[in-house]
């Protein structure tokens, strides 16, 4: 049994990992930021809680909600308000019809009308159906695979925006396997994709969310979830209850392995340097943080962890007077239809905005519509993978700028009463073609370590749902020693 244990990282991913370890050791984190939480970051503006980095904790999977439960927030989980996926595409707001995945429309028909594809791609799309289908033997990007099924509009305008709304990321780089597993095995049967995932919506349990399907009367999973009060209250909450001790503005710096086997943790904090020792160090840090640590000891890790490249982002806080426009997310609605009770909006990178995506938080999620009555609160997201130079402006240009693309978004809709800017540089890793092999020789590396642990976005998905997972394994891979 593992005795003592160091955590370096206190976001989400090593707390977690703390908490597992509770019953079979003594836990140390290290955490570099003066804060814990790392991405689960609650600020507050006008004077109300808002979410700065992830502002919705995955529910399909149960790992994240499992989480909040356990340490005594089950109370306080809200369900969002239902509204579809709605994208601000070719000048106006368009409601993507029901039943896509991720973007992939299972049902060509019901583009119909929508302005989201011209006719010549809503007809290349129905080529799937008749297109020779090979089993694909190795991982290729998104956009190939499904460039070549559904033709390079659909991808563009359909399945980026959502990817981007996740990772940030480019669907020339991401991988298949890592990113849309789902697809990724039709994609292995060799089968015609469309028929293939819409088979895959009728089975139980691997339905896609549809969360406000307006056809849809029949109870269904609701895919994310949010604390009140912020989903940053998750890891302060995981880090009470882990017993484990804390030590923020501590960073690690090198990891040493010490004769008796141990592992010594140089760190650097504000007093100066601080040298700990455990039997074992779980590295829950980001992909080139670990990389480093790990160098002197796994060259090869270092070399895979160090080239996962990764995508800085800003979220952009504001608090508007309501007005109807933002109040109904409507706007410019493409064809006549208001939405009713937008949740916001994603981008296609294709229309050259700056802004990736818009989350109206006072109509997603009600308990912060209840907070500030009489504001419109809402954030932007701006900046994708490769995409630095629209992030290199102050803070004021992106504010500026976020408040130019909604007016163009959603009509007049007045200036901020306040706002805020949070920076995420090297925020979201980008789970490259190969990914799921790289990670497969990285664990293979660190596995001849004994009592060195991985968790973290870098590994199963970026997730806070599967960076709870990570932390999870990690936990039970020391205990189990
Ligand atoms: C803007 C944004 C929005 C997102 N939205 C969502 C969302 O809505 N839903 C969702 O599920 N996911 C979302 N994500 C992804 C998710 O929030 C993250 O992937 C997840 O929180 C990462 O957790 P982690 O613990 O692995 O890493 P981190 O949160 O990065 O934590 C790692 C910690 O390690 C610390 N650290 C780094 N190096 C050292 C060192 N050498 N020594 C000591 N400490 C160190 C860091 O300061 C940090 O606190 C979002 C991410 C971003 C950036």
């Amino acid at each position: 049994m593992t005795r003592s244990v160091i955590v370096v990282g206190g976001g989400i991913s090593g707390l977690t990992a703390a908490l597992r370890l509770r019953a079979d050791a003594e836990v140390t984190v290290l955490e570099g930021a003066p804060v814990i939480g790392g991405k689960l970051r609650t600020g507050t503006l006008a004077g109300v809680p808002v979410d700065e980095g992830a502002e919705s904790l995955m529910a399909l999977r149960p790992e994240a909600v499992r989480l909040a439960e356990d340490v005594g927030l089950g109370d306080d989980l809200c369900d969002p308000a239902p509204a579809p996926t709605t994208l601000w595409s070719h000048g106006a707001l368009r409601p993507l019809p029901p039943g896509h995945v991720m973007g992939i429309p299972t049902d060509p028909d019901a583009l119909a009308g929508t302005g989201l594809l011209s006719d010549e791609a809503a007809a290349r799309l129905r080529l799937d159906e008749t297109l020779p289908a090979e089993p694909q033997a190795d991982d290729v990007s998104v956009a190939e695979y499904l460039g070549g099924r559904l033709g390079q509009e659909a991808v563009d305008r359909l399945v980026e925006p959502l990817l981007g709304g996740v990772y940030a990321g480019r669907p020339d780089r991401l991988s298949l396997r890592a990113v849309l597993p789902r697809v990724a095995a039709v994609a292995e049967r060799g089968e015609p994709l469309l028929a293939a995932l819409r088979e895959m919506r009728t089975q139980p349990g691997t339905a896609a969310p549809r969360a406000g399907s307006p056809k849809s009367g029949s109870p269904r999973p609701v895919p994310v979830r949010s604390l009140r009060g912020g989903n940053g209250r998750l890891p302060h909450a995981v880090a009470a209850a882990s017993g484990a001790r804390i030590l923020t503005g501590t960073r690690a710096r090198e990891l040493q392995r010490t004769p008796a086997g141990r592992w010594r943790v140089l760190a650097v904090t504000g007093d100066g340097p601080l040298l700990l020792e455990a039997d074992a160090v779980v590295l829950a840090v980001p992909a080139y943080e670990a990389a480093e640590l790990l160098r002197p000891h796994a060259p090869l890790a270092d070399a895979d962890l160090g080239a996962i490249q990764h995508a800085s982002t800003a979220v952009v806080t504001m608090a508007f007077p309501r007005t109807e426009a933002l109040v109904r997310g409507q706007g410019s609605a493409g064809h006549g239809d208001p939405l009713p009770g937008g949740n916001g909006f994603l981008v296609p990178a294709v229309d050259g905005r700056a802004l990736k995506a818009a989350t109206f938080l006072s109509n997603k999620w009600r308990w912060q519509g209840e907070a500030a009555p009489d504001l419109f609160l809402l954030r932007t997201s701006i900046g994708r993978v490769a995409e630095e130079h629209r992030l290199a402006p102050p803070d004021r240009h992106l504010i500026r700028t976020s408040v130019r693309e909604l007016h163009e978004a959603l009509g007049p809709i007045g200036e901020p009463v306040a706002a805020r800017v949070r920076r995420w540089e090297r925020g979201l890793p980008q789970y490259g073609v190969g990914h799921i092999e790289r990670i497969a020789r990285v664990r293979e590396a660190v596995g001849g370590l004994p009592g060195i642990a991985l968790c973290g976005a870098a590994y199963d998905g970026v997730g806070v749902a599967a960076c709870v997972a990570t932390g999870t394994t990690a936990a039970r891979q020391l205990a189990e020693g």
